[in-house]
């Protein structure tokens, strides 16, 4: 029987934002709004395309800034006309335009939410815009009345990573779950680049990170850490950044053409299709986004070819890697020095630990992990493994 191969499609119904987050390059002004006549083509481009579970995340921009109407005639659409593939549903918002009125057709599809918060207030708004913490706050509200599950990402840039500490505390005490994100640069401008967090510094950030969740387990939950932790023990990826995204991730920017992933939504030069052409697709892995989408694949199995981590990190994500070289495939994710950090940090406590539990360290039967009051890698690797 064929294996399934689960895909994702990213809509972003505009690039528009009310937002001026100072490290954000994913956000146009002016930018046009996706009409329902788009969703309509995705529907037809996709009836066909392949026949493997499909998720559909919107993203921005703001995609809430398409209304409740947009959603209310697309989201039937796409679960109805595309039964056979079995669509889940996913938002990234930074929930100022959640009205009761969306909440309640996002709720009717169960629709999980991820949304933005760099921690404490004051810090938050610092980074963000002036009064953004209580705008979201306001629709995270609104989200849980109406019974909608919401993540926050915590952007981490190279001002925020010295406030780390009260930012882990901040998740905890309030009970969320914390999934970081790196402010990035862009290949659009060089106005984020001041914000970018060091790689050299994401990795020890991720190695504190680490240390922290094993101090608090059982009362907060680090995403990523998680993540990292299933890529080492399972040996493959399980996001985007570790797996070959370029074979199950496309964008259907506001004026239906398709793109490899949001990131590179609104450059032409990176246009791989039109929904309304209803390209196969072979016909995207030919078109000139799509072959350099490909080089950057088989550049990895050259140059990550004797790291040990090559399976489950496949180089990590392909825009990052184009970035420094202007769109050019010159080499691998730059974050690759936090990836080998974090993930010689895991395995290493895993052999460790697993040494120590068979007595080879100690020369006799120990403890073992799992009896140690401090809880380590096999504790938490566990806890993933059961939920
Ligand atoms: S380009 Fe990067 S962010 Fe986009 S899907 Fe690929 S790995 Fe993920
Ligand atoms: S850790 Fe670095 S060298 Fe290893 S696979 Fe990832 S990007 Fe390549």
């Amino acid at each position: 029987m064929k294996q399934k191969k689960p895909f994702h499609i990213m809509i972003i119904p505009t690039l528009g934002c009310p937002s001026k987050c100072s490290y954000c390059w994913s956000s146009e002004e002016g930018s046009p709004m996706m009409s329902i006549e788009t969703i309509y083509e995705v529907v037809q481009w996709l009836k066909n395309f392949r026949d493997d579970p499909v998720t559909f995340t919107f993203h921005g921009g703001e995609p809430l800034l398409a209304g409740a109407d947009f959603y209310r005639k697309a989201l039937p659409l796409l679960s109805g006309e595309l039964n056979h593939l079995n669509p889940n549903f996913a938002l990234q918002t930074n929930l100022w335009k959640l009205t009761p009125e969306l909440a309640q057709v996002l709720a009717e599809y169960d629709i999980p939410i991820g949304s933005s918060l760099d921690g404490p207030e004051a810090l938050n708004d610092l980074q963000r815009s002036e009064g953004y913490y209580e705008r979201t706050m306001r629709g995270y509200e609104i989200a849980r009345e109406h019974g909608l599950q919401v993540q926050f990402i915590c952007t981490f840039t190279s001002y925020s990573v010295q406030f780390k500490e009260d930012i882990f505390n901040y998740f905890l005490e309030n009970g969320l779950t914390l999934k970081l994100h790196p402010a990035l640069p862009s290949l659009r401008s060089h106005g984020p680049d001041k914000w970018a967090l060091d790689p050299g510094e994401y990795g020890e950030l991720l190695v504190y990170l680490l240390d922290k969740y094993l101090e608090n387990m059982g009362r907060i939950e680090v995403r990523n850490i998680n993540d990292y932790c299933r890529c080492v023990f399972t040996n493959r990826g399980t996001v985007c950044t570790f797996v070959d995204c370029m074979e199950s991730t496309f964008a259907v920017g506001p004026d239906g053409s398709i793109y490899p992933c949001y990131r590179f939504v609104g450059m032409p030069q990176y246009v791989m299709g039109h929904v309304h052409d209803r390209p196969s697709q072979e016909d995207l892995a030919h078109s000139a986004a799509g072959v350099r989408m490909l080089q950057f694949k088989e550049h990895v199995d050259r140059e990550c070819k004797g790291c040990k981590h090559i399976r489950y990190c496949r180089g990590g994500c392909p825009y990052n890697a184009m970035v420094p070289a202007s769109g050019e495939i010159k080499g691998v994710d730059p974050h690759c020095k936090a990836y080998k950090r974090i993930f010689d940090e895991i395995s290493d406590r895993f052999n460790k630990e697993m040494m120590g539990s068979f007595g080879l360290e100690t020369g006799g039967p120990s403890a073992g992990p799992m009896m140690t009051a401090k809880p380590g890698i096999m504790s938490l690797m566990m806890s993933i493994a059961l939920k």
